[in-house]
């Protein structure tokens, strides 16, 4: 089993300037052989969080629980987890089997055989057998995460721990490691709590994502539900990209049909789409993907005029960068396209795709 439940952990660090709240009254259940990206800008509390799983912060108050029963006052050693540093953190005058046997003699009492036999079906499993006798000066960056990674799996924890394992690759290698990273996982089926502020990362490796700003969980799902519905403006502007476009409004319901105004454009409301705001006040913020933005005619309701500042082709799709109102925005039409730069383009935002959220507190309306 590998159950681990993060209850309302707080962390307060004791600054010169005063107290930072790095971890604000958190709580997640990750349920056994589950992968839970944490994710979130710098500084929104993912490696202290991290930390304080491992044991190698104390909390300022909450509880870790790891199948039932609270380690929150165990030694990182006790606990049953082991870490992947982004640094690798190998002890540079030891060879590969050395540092994926160190792990091992430091927190079990295996005899020396099953250590050995551990460590060679490890390193088979990573495909580093050959770098055993080595030492990490004469590995490659990529090469030293598998074996960052070796001695983590070789000790068979309940829980992984990962801080931005694959940040210090390049950007091809990191993408193999990635796909590796996930299928070793599911094999494995180890619970893992895996931290990183790459949002590819997070969307395609976690079975659900946990995202957090200032602190505070901002909404806990898989991947799609952050994406299609996510619960409040910081995440629908963290999640995807390029990100969603937002548009500052103010309702008109005075007479005739119910619309949103901005310096732009005026949008005509559908009943069910007003229905979800009416009593919400006048004033929203409206939400719209770029890819879900159409283009329209003259005359089509809610059709909005722009002029095109930059493209940018890339192949399969073009990001299209608009002037609405004298801000910009920005698009993503399929297919290869280059638009002289101050051409007029019309647009309209489908109904059934917007997103809006309350002004004040940033909820997610609709
Ligand atoms: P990044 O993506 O940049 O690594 P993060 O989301 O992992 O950021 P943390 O490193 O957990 O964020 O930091 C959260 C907050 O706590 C930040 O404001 C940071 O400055 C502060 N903090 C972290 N460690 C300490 C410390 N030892 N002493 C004081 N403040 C700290």
């Amino acid at each position: 089993m590998g159950e681990l439940e993060i209850k309302n952990l707080t962390k307060v660090f004791n600054d010169d300037g005063g107290d930072i709240v790095a971890v604000d009254d958190l709580d997640i259940g990750i349920e056994d052989g589950e992968l839970i990206v944490l994710v979130g800008p710098s500084g929104c509390g993912k490696s202290t969080t991290l930390r304080c799983v491992a044991g190698l912060e104390s909390p300022t108050s909450g509880e870790i629980v790891l199948d039932g029963t609270a380690v929150t006052d165990q030694k990182p050693k006790e606990r049953d987890m082991a870490m992947v540093f982004q640094s690798y953190a190998l002890y540079p005058h030891m060879t590969t089997r050395e540092n994926m046997e160190f792990g091992l003699k430091m927190a079990t009492d295996l005899p020396k055989d099953e250590i050995r036999s551990r460590v060679e079906e490890t390193a088979e499993m990573l495909g580093i057998s050959d770098l055993l006798g080595k030492k990490p000066g004469d590995l490659s960056g990529g090469q030293q995460q598998r074996v960052a990674l070796g001695r983590a799996i070789v000790r068979e924890p309940e829980v992984f721990l990962m801080d931005e394992p694959l940040s210090n690759l390049d950007a091809k290698l990191r993408t193999q490691m990635r796909t590796e990273l996930q299928a070793l996982q599911q094999d494995l089926g180890v619970t893992t709590l895996y931290v990183t502020h790459d949002q590819t990362e997070a969307m395609t490796m976690s079975d659900r994502i946990a995202i957090l700003n200032n602190g505070e969980l901002q909404q806990i799902g898989t991947p799609l539900e952050c994406y299609h519905e996510p619960k409040n403006e910081f995440v629908a502007g963290f999640i995807g990209s390029p990100s969603m476009n937002f548009f500052d409004v103010e309702l008109d319901a005075a007479d005739g049909t119910p619309a949103f105004v901005h310096e732009g454009f005026t949008y005509e409301l559908d009943e069910d789409v007003y229905a979800d705001i009416e009593g919400r006040g006048d004033r929203f913020t409206l939400g719209i993907r770029p890819e879900d933005i159409e283009l329209a005619e003259a005359d089509d309701r809610n059709s909005i005029s722009t002029s095109v500042e930059v493209t940018e082709p890339l192949g399969e799709v073009t990001y299209v960068y608009l002037d609405i109102g004298g801000q910009q925005y920005t698009t993503t039409l399929e297919g290869d396209l280059v638009i002289d730069p101050g051409r007029p383009l019309r647009i309209q935002f489908p109904q059934d795709r917007i997103h809006v959220f309350d002004e004040q507190t940033g909820e997610a309306l609709r």
